[in-house]
C-alpha cells in the first residue's frame, strides 16, 4: 500500500495555499504528502443549472482514478453541494479513498461586524477542512470538542474556533482505524 497522501488541484492554482496544506496533513496523519498533477474538474460533476459541482460525483471520479495513493484529498476553488445540503465546504468518503475541500466560501466573513478574512486566516480555513475531511476518509466521524478538527463546522466561527489537530479521543480512533 503506498504510503502517500495526495492533493489534487481540481481548477486551483494557489500554489502556496497547496504547500501549506501539504505541509500540515503529516503532523496529522502518519504519511507523506505529495502535490499531484493538477486536473480539471470532473464535467460530469457540474450542474449547469446551480452553477455549482455535485461533491459526491468529484469524490467517486477521484477515488476510480489511478493515482498510488493511500488518500486523495482534492481542492478546488469551486462552489460545491450534494443532494441534501445547499452548500458544502467539502465531502468525503467515510471512510474510503477521496475527499474534496472547497475554498469557495471560506474567505466570505462569518458575520458583518468582522474584518475581512485575511490570507493567513483563509489558508488557516482551508487546513482545518481538508484535515476534517480525511479524518472521515480514515473513518472519523464528527467530535463534541469544539478544538478538535473533526468538530462539525457548518459556520465560519466554529471553523475558526477550532485547530488543526485531532483531540486526544480522535486521534485514539485513528490510531485504532490505521492498525485495525
Ligand atoms: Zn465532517
Ligand atoms: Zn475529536
Amino acid at each position: 500500500m503506498s504510503s502517500v497522501i495526495e492533493l489534487v488541484a481540481l481548477d486551483i492554482t494557489d500554489q502556496e495555499l497547496l504547500s501549506s496544506l501539504c505541509a500540515e496533513v503529516p503532523t496529522t496523519y502518519p504519511f507523506q504528502c505529495r502535490i499531484g498533477a493538477a486536473e480539471k474538474l470532473p464535467v460530469s460533476a457540474l450542474d449547469m443549472h446551480r452553477g455549482q459541482y455535485q461533491a459526491t460525483r468529484i469524490l467517486e471520479h477521484l477515488a476510480s482514478s489511478d493515482r498510488d495513493a493511500v488518500r486523495l484529498l482534492g481542492i478546488t476553488t469551486a462552489d460545491l453541494f450534494t443532494p441534501i445540503l445547499r452548500y458544502i465546504f467539502g465531502e468525503a468518503m467515510l471512510p474510503g479513498k477521496a475527499a474534496i475541500v472547497s475554498t469557495h466560501r471560506l474567505g466570505n466573513l462569518s458575520r458583518g461586524t468582522q474584518p475581512p478574512c485575511d490570507r493567513p486566516l483563509f489558508i488557516s480555513r482551508v487546513i482545518k477542512e481538508g484535515i476534517h475531511e480525511l479524518g472521515h476518509t480514515f473513518g472519523l466521524t464528527h467530535c463534541a470538542d469544539p478544538s478538535c478538527v473533526m468538530t462539525a463546522s457548518r459556520e465560519m466561527a466554529r471553523i475558526d474556533a477550532k485547530s488543526t489537530q485531532l483531540c486526544r479521543y480522535c486521534r485514539i480512533l485513528l490510531d485504532d482505524f490505521l492498525t485495525a
